[in-house]
């Protein structure tokens, strides 16, 4: 079968939501071209300095693959934390993107949960399981390094920080915020990026347009030999999204480019809702925590983060009454 794009090589790959068989140069293109026309409509070509926060993962080596191809490197700065889970390394997986970065003329700053928060993410876990809190390891982390990836951005001085969502994550985070009404949430997830805080690095994911399969599959074709190894936390996560997934995965399945067209349908309808909070003035600056000096949501006097800290016995401050 030959090629539908190029019409000269052997045809390799079926995209579903396209219908089209492609040879792996004209999908690696495909991938390349999807991604820079996301970053137009974010403005990421016009940016300074980018920080990419990366994991090591396939989809951290997609995100730099593909910016690197049409931004220029010195623009480009990657980041990763290591958030001290035993038994969970990926420091081979880190040395491999290392190594990857460096061929692409892309630095990378390590950090780690250890260095900057005082703890590794066992002992936070630990400590909050001794105190009799029922908080995920997943909560811990995903604050953390919200905060981290921040620090980092503005540290740098980046006018973006870009992740590697795909558009599997995306669409399930849509889906979840949705079902918990979460409206303020759910508009950040719009292809713009939203500025909540003067404290903020405007957060971008290039490929949120991309389905996990075809981050896979450019990741192999590219040789980028991941070995992803599982977080040993992940039996405590959540379940809706474990649920989610499962439905999108049948949806996407019985009619091939749904999730496409979820995201795209979305970013119309955030893009209207956010003209009427605008209006309404709902969208205004977030406080700041009173501990660390970060943003919070809206009502809160202490972060999250650090409200754990507090309650794992980690921090010790008087939590306001509230
Ligand atoms: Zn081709
Ligand atoms: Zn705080």
């Amino acid at each position: 079968m030959i090629c539908d794009v190029c019409r000269i090589r052997e045809a390799e790959i079926y995209q579903p939501h396209t219908g089209r068989r492609l040879c792996r140069q004209c999908f690696i293109e495909d991938i390349r071209k999807r991604v820079e026309k996301e970053a137009e409509i974010i403005g990421l070509q016009k940016a300074k300095k980018i920080l990419l926060a990366v994991s090591g993962g396939k989809d951290s080596f997609v995100l730099a693959d593909t910016l690197a191809s049409f931004i220029d490197h010195n623009k480009l700065i990657a980041y990763n934390i290591v958030e001290g889970i035993h038994g969970y390394n990926r420091k081979e997986q880190v040395e491999q993107l290392k190594k990857f970065l460096t061929d692409l003329g892309i630095e990378l700053i390590e950090d780690s949960f250890k260095d900057s928060v005082g703890y590794t993410l066992d002992e936070m876990v630990k400590s909050s399981m001794e105190k009799g809190l029922n908080v995920s390891a997943c909560t811990f982390c995903g604050g953390f390094r919200r905060k981290l990836i921040n620090n980092a951005g503005r540290m740098v001085n980046a006018d973006y920080v870009a992740t590697g969502h795909n558009l599997d994550d995306e669409v399930q985070a849509i889906v979840i915020n949705l079902i918990r009404g979460d409206l303020i949430r759910l508009i950040r997830f719009g292809d713009k990026p939203l500025k909540l805080s003067s404290k903020f690095v405007l957060r971008v994911k290039p490929l949120r347009k991309i389905y996990e399969w075809e981050t896979t599959m450019y990741a192999y074709y590219k040789g980028y030999n991941f070995q992803e190894v599982e977080c040993p936390y992940i039996t405590t996560r959540p379940t809706l999204r474990a649920k989610v997934r499962e439905l999108l995965y049948i949806l996407e399945e019985t009619k091939p480019g749904s999730l496409l067209n979820i995201i795209e349908e979305f970013d119309k309808i955030s893009e209207n809702v956010r003209k009427e909070y605008s209006t309404t003035s709902e969208l205004r600056e977030l406080p700041r925590c009173k501990i660390c000096g970060e943003p919070t949501s809206y009502g809160r006097e202490i972060c999250k983060n650090c409200e754990l800290l507090i309650k794992s016995g980690l921090l010790h401050q008087n939590l306001p009454i509230s």
